[in-house]
């Protein structure tokens, strides 16, 4: 009786959170994660050194918090990172919350971190000012002052104007963070201030307002990704004055021909022509057009979405799977997307901001529909780039990475990246396992730990092996009763399915049409699934700059790439050929004079090591290939793509 009472107060409470109620109905995501935790193998040991080191590491200076409560903050964004830290946090306690029963340390520690992040959201709130505004700028500079870049000197500039124009920006994530605390732990503060930050936003740049993409710079793309967190706030509260603002956005948006993303994607433009090109920001602005799509059923919001998903992948993606970039005379520095003749192993860039909303907009895509595709682009950005740009030390991360280098910059400073990179994370490891059509759905080779819910018989769920070493994963089913269901599994990208036993039978698999592989049983506590599977070696080529072909390999999902030593090869004396080339690394290009298209001869010239995991030999040279990430610490980095000729 006690807690029917409770649950009316709160449904009641969620009522009064909204005013003028919206009709619309949201999609909803088919595919919905389960509990699921990742504490062993190389993926459990990268997410323990990120919640050990980093998350502890930002939260124990001042910095996510003092800008706001001694304005002005010291760095034009800095107001980003407490809403970044919130998302990775909160979601990090979920993905750690499945093993509270066994061990009574964890579930103290897990209260601790609750505990600091409530402290944190507290002090956030109390920063707000009576009109809605939580940022970290000085009353001048603040954006209801500051509306339009014609005042700032240096627009083309990200670190231009140093006091101005990332205010929006940082609402953005405040909205974020805030709501992602909240959709976990209900909050009626927290939603009233957020409300309060959305209504100003209003009021600023609403209908017959000022313009926003004249705000903050590339044409307004950074100010836009306010658009996902606008329909955010609509999600949760359901009042239709913030889906109303978010069309508005969109609107205005499409009147800016320097921006217009939605006109471009529909009409198959080039992602380098929206907003400088400008990657993380575009990629977050897409985030946005898919949650506006779930809350309006409007085809074009899903077509924007779909159509620049596919060319990012298609042109923009590395063997690596991190998205990459190139300052040219078209766009705007060398975080914006270039065209394909710009590619170059030594002069692109990837952003670890790019890679984290990369992941987050695979992972929403594949909440969205269940398809394999998409997570399968999340788990390549996963293991090969994010590792490389964390630091094995779990706290450090580098900004920027080069495919073809020497070194890897990771260091321990507050940056977009550094606080990007744990999102995605977190995210890819929040949706290691879940449910979609009454279907168990396993997206992981990685070893795992999950609890099941009552349609799969309860108990939980055991993934063992070595991924990404070993040819072998098992799915140990720990169910508290018998049960009927299905259970599909992902397998990566470039893998072949070899066989799958239950209970050491081999038994019939199909591959359904979501691109996993489907077996139906009646399930009983200690029932094994074995699944059998080996990786493809691929050979991948790029055409780029002044025509020149490069290749790159992959072992399934694992990238491979020669590891360079800085102390050793780095020569400043660079012989001709390494000039005709551009290249500043000296060493031998393997297949220069092979002069062949066909990737099955260069796929020949690699010969496995033998009682070693995923390396390879280049046959007559003394290169050795290894996985892309293992390469990586600040006196190392990959060759990934070789030389192939003209
Ligand atoms: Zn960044």
């Amino acid at each position: 009786m006690k807690k029917l009472f409770l649950l009316i107060l709160i449904v009641g409470a969620q009522i009064t959170y909204s005013q003028s109620k919206s009709d619309k109905k949201i999609i909803s995501n088919k595919w919905e994660a389960l509990k699921t935790s990742s504490e062993f193998g190389v993926h459990g040991e990268r997410i323990n050194l990120l919640r050990q080191n980093r998350l502890n590491f930002m939260l124990a200076g001042e910095y996510l918090i003092n800008g706001f409560e001694n304005k002005p903050g010291s760095h034009p964004w800095q107001g980003e990172h407490i809403g970044k830290w919130l998302h990775s946090s909160i979601l990090s306690i979920q993905n750690q919350t499945i093993l509270n029963k066994n061990a009574d340390w964890r579930a103290e520690k897990l209260k601790n971190n609750k505990e600091k992040i409530d402290k944190l959201v507290n002090r956030l709130l109390a920063t707000q000012l009576e009109n809605g505004y939580m940022g970290t700028y000085a009353e001048e500079n603040r954006f209801m002052k500051m509306l339009e870049n014609k005042s700032m000197s240096m627009v083309g500039s990200d670190m231009g104007f140093l006091k101005f124009g990332w205010d929006v920006w940082t609402h953005r994530y405040n909205l974020y963070g805030l709501l992602t605390y909240e959709k976990y732990y209900p909050n009626k503060k927290v939603i009233d201030a957020c409300r309060k930050m959305g209504d100003l936003l209003i009021e600023v740049f609403g209908e017959g307002k000022a313009d926003i993409t004249k705000y903050g710079t590339r044409q307004g793309i950074s100010s836009m990704t306010i658009l996902e967190s606008i329909v955010m706030l609509y999600e949760r509260t359901l009042d239709k004055k913030y889906l109303d603002f978010a069309e508005h956005l969109v609107k205005v948006s499409e009147q800016n021909s320097k921006l217009r993303l939605m006109g471009n994607m529909l009409e198959n433009g080039s992602v380098v022509n929206s907003g400088d090109g400008k990657a993380y920001q575009l990629m977050a602005n897409l985030l946005g057009y898919l949650r506006l799509y779930r809350c309006t059923g409007k085809e074009k919001y899903l077509t924007t979405v779909v159509n620049g998903w596919k060319q990012i992948k298609d042109k923009h993606i590395l063997v690596s799977g991190g998205p990459w970039s190139r300052h040219t005379d078209y766009n705007g520095n060398k975080e914006c997307f270039a065209h394909k003749d710009a590619f170059h192993p030594e002069k692109i860039f990837v952003e670890g901001c790019s890679d984290a909303t990369w992941v987050q907009l695979n992972i929403h895509l594949h909440e969205f529909t269940g398809d394999s595709k998409y997570f399968n682009e999340a788990e390549q950005t996963i293991v090969n780039e994010v590792y490389r740009h964390q630091d094995i030390d779990g706290y450090k991360f580098a900004y920027y990475t080069i495919p073809n280098e020497n070194k890897t910059q990771h260091n321990p400073f507050y940056h977009c990246c550094g606080s990007s990179e744990p999102r995605g994370m977190e995210m890819y490891s929040n949706n290691l396992v879940g449910v979609i059509d009454g279907v168990l759905s396993i997206n992981t080779l990685f070893p795992a730990r999950i609890k099941l819910s009552d349609e799969f018989g309860g108990g939980n769920m055991k993934i063992s092996g070595n991924f990404p070493y070993t040819n072998k994963t098992t799915f140990n089913l720990n169910l508290d009763f018998k049960k009927k269901f299905k259970v599909e599994f992902r397998i990566p990208t470039s893998t072949s399915l070899n066989s799958v036993l239950v209970n050491n039978k081999q038994v019939k698999y199909i591959k359904n049409n979501r691109g996993k592989y489907e077996i139906n049983g009646s399930w009983k506590k200690g029932d094994l699934i074995d699944i059998n599977y080996q990786f493809n070696l691929k050979a991948h080529e790029e055409i780029g700059e002044e025509g020149k072909r490069w290749v790159a390999f992959t072992y399934g999902p694992i990238a491979l790439a020669e590891k360079l030593n800085s102390k050793n090869d780095f020569s400043l004396e660079r012989d001709k050929f390494n000039r005709m080339i551009g290249s500043n690394l000296d060493r031998p290009e393997p297949f220069i004079n092979l002069n062949t298209k066909n990737k099955n001869v260069l796929l020949d010239k690699l010969i496995p090591i033998e009682g070693s995991q995923s390396r390879f030999k280049i046959a007559e040279s003394d290169i050795e290939l290894m996985p892309y990430y293992k390469t990586a610490s600040n006196y190392s980095g990959p060759r990934t793509y070789f030389y192939l000729g003209d």
